[in-house]
């Protein structure tokens, strides 16, 4: 049986490169929805290479949190699966495997052309990647002007990430709607927020297609609402994030900045992992977080105290007017 079943795995191309390189043990990281396969995984790697093979069983939240000292477990490269490149990895042997869902998208992206506008701008995630030229020949072939565009923070053309929207922004201007292809909330809530455009997502998995027409309303709601709850605070914390990908320090060393400008007292906080349990017994009134953007939007329900964005931070000390709300992107 496959150890990946539905994604595409190389098995045989992971073995040549871990054998030209000359790894005896390997450390593998695995998305969070595929580590109930980890057993069969490491199995296979380490029948079909030859190596001995540890799983990094702490949770991983993308190409962003890569573990990046190896030493302790005498490992002498890293073998994360599911997304490609984002960060560079100086002094250590990093080889990504992105997965291709070997899902078809053919029936949901046809089914999304009477909802799509031209021109569209077409974006998905690695997942899907490869088969982006297939989208857009459905679209075009349909007679719509499709766009698609390389972004930032390594992302491919035509690839999003729940901090990143450089794909759709760049190409926005003159657009008439974006179709996502791809499963889940999570991209669909960051484009809502990252782009004005009429959002239409298909789904390949559910075969569903659906508007995202009141989420940003909803979402910028909630983020008007947790700016005004910040405002009494004078003793704020500013979380700086320390996982591979997500560190912004001199953003967060400018929010302290701009916290002290304005008379409040705020300390810089660097957590790894941010959940309400770390901020338990910390003083401080309201946060505001340069570590992963999608905490301070997703997870506020589970904090008890208001995490702001930066550009929210400029909201909350009238740096910034509200109309000119900016999702908080990583570069
Ligand atoms: S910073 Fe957040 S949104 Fe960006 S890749 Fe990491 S977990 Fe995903």
């Amino acid at each position: 049986m496959e150890p990946l079943p539905g994604y595409s795995l190389d098995l045989d191309a992971i073995a040549a490169q871990l054998k030209e390189a000359d790894i005896k043990r390997v450390a593998v990281q695995l998305p969070e929805g595929l580590r109930h396969r980890h057993a069969a995984l490491l199995q296979a790697i380490a029948t079909t290479a030859g190596v001995e093979v540890v799983y990094l069983a702490d949770h991983t939240f993308g190409a962003c949190d890569l573990v990046t000292d190896l030493k302790p477990l005498g490992a002498q490269a890293l073998l994360h699966i599911g997304h490609n490149r984002i960060h560079a990895t100086p002094g250590q042997k990093t080889i990504y495997v992105p997965l291709e869902s070997l899902h078809p998208i053919d029936t949901v992206v046809t089914a999304a052309i009477p909802q799509l506008r031209s021109p569209v701008v077409l974006c998905t995630t690695s997942q899907h990647l490869p088969k982006l030229g297939q989208m857009e020949q459905i679209l075009k072939d349909a007679g719509l002007e499709v766009r698609t565009a390389d972004g930032g923070r390594g992302c491919q053309s035509g690839q999003v990430l729940g901090c990143h929207y450089g794909a759709v922004r760049n190409v926005a201007a003159g657009a008439a709607s974006v179709l996502f292809v791809g499963s889940g909330e999570f991209h669909p809530l960051g484009l809502a927020l990252a782009c004005e455009l009429p959002l239409i997502v298909a789904d390949p998995y559910t075969k569903e297609v659906r508007t995202v027409e009141q989420t940003r309303d909803r979402i910028l709601r909630q983020r008007n609402a947790a700016i005004a709850r910040s405002y009494d605070a004078t003793h704020w914390g500013v979380i700086v994030g320390t996982k591979s990908g997500q560190i912004r320090t001199a953003l967060g060393l400018r929010c302290q900045a701009l916290l002290h400008k304005a008379g409040h007292q705020a300390d810089l906080l660097a957590v790894t992992t941010l959940s309400p349990e770390v901020l338990l017994g910390f003083p401080q009134q309201a946060f505001v977080s340069v570590s992963c953007p999608r905490i301070a939007i997703d997870d506020a329900a589970r904090y008890d105290r208001p995490i702001l964005t930066p550009p929210e931070l400029e909201i909350h000390l009238g740096l910034r007017a509200w109309e000119d709300y900016l999702f908080d992107e990583f570069p």
